[in-house]
């Protein structure tokens, strides 16, 4: 007897993953292919089919029966018409029909969210979000994405392709300029690029002239991982650049506890590994910028799916479409 399968996918300015998911949300293979900003949309999405036609063969062979694909994408999306709206990190895909082109290869049903939407449906279903009512989900990455959850729901707002978007609230008036063409969004100051950018100012600013920061700076080999490892280290100025994460962060999550009276937030994306080096600032500027909460009933969750959280949220998406 063969068992339902969908695919949830994963697609951001700079992976494309994808995973094969059973009814229970369980990953039973995964892949994962680069993709960047100078390749065409075509070739985009020719390799977005040749990821899935493999994760089909899986299914195939283990005798699934592939009902679904789902696709978790970095930007503004419009959800029924299939089409990615605005998305700074993945240009080429702008307008591009990618639903129905991959739809139309595979032979089956094919929905789409934004990525971090994809991750709160993710953490909810199996994560640290599993059983919360209400919630702000924050990925942290190459920028900074985030959903809400309320009433048990992912919050769709006025169905406007955006709803959650913390990351480009705005936190400091003539900030640095952030991916979307604003400046001083959170995403300015909290993202992986943020730190990268914030790094290269110390230095070429006259602050941080040896070291290992430096070093890395001078061969070109800044990264969010490596400014995390300097801070680890005990570089001051490593260090200052998550201080001024956690704090932009801090400000942004009160705010929306604020205002939505909820007070609990589920944090992920690959630059939450350095959490060590925000929490606590992020906790200092929530408790100095709430003042209708107690500071200690604020509950800030790190995610527990890890990468995996848009995938199995993509997935969930895709089976919950047609079992609805
Ligand atoms: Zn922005």
């Amino acid at each position: 007897m063969s068992s339902d399968a969908t695919i949830g996918v994963d697609l951001g300015g700079t992976h494309l993953r994808s995973a094969l998911a059973d009814s229970f949300g369980r990953i039973m293979a995964s892949r994962k292919a680069a993709v960047n900003i100078h390749m065409g949309a075509g070739a985009a999405v020719s390799l977005l089919i040749a990821e899935c036609r493999a994760l089909a063969g899986h299914a195939q062979s283990h005798a699934m029966n592939l009902r679904a694909i789902g696709l978790g994408v970095a930007g503004k999306i419009d959800a029924e018409a299939g089409v990615v709206l605005f998305s700074p990190n993945l240009r080429q895909m702008e307008g591009y029909p990618l639903v129905s082109s991959l739809a139309k290869a595979m032979g089956v049903p094919v929905v789409m969210e934004n990525d971090a939407n994809a991750f709160g449906l993710g953490e909810a279903f199996a994560g640290a979000g599993k059983g919360l009512s209400n919630w702000i989900g924050v990925t942290l990455g190459t920028g900074v994405g985030g959903c809400l959850v309320l009433g048990g729901r992912l919050w769709h707002g006025d169905g406007l392709g955006f709803s959650g978007e913390i990351g480009h609230t705005a936190i400091l008036e003539d900030g640095p300029p952030c991916a979307c063409g604003l400046k001083g969004c959170l995403e300015s100051l909290a993202s992986g690029s943020a730190l990268v950018r914030g790094a290269g100012e110390l230095i070429s600013g006259g602050k941080a002239t040896s070291g290992r920061l430096y070093d890395l700076w001078r061969d070109g080999n800044l990264s969010a991982m490596a400014i995390y490892e300097c801070a680890t280290a005990g570089d001051p100025w490593a260090q200052s650049l998550f201080v001024r994460m956690g704090r932009a962060l801090g400000i942004s999550l009160g705010n929306l506890f604020t205002v939505l009276g909820i007070r609990h937030a589920v944090i992920g994306g690959g630059v939450s590994a350095a959490w060590d080096q925000f929490i606590g600032p992020v906790k200092e500027s929530l408790a100095g910028s709430m003042s209708m909460l107690a500071p200690g009933d604020a509950v800030i969750l790190k995610s527990r799916l890890g990468d995996s959280a848009a995938l199995i949220g993509a997935a969930r998406l895709a089976f919950e479409s047609v079992n609805r």
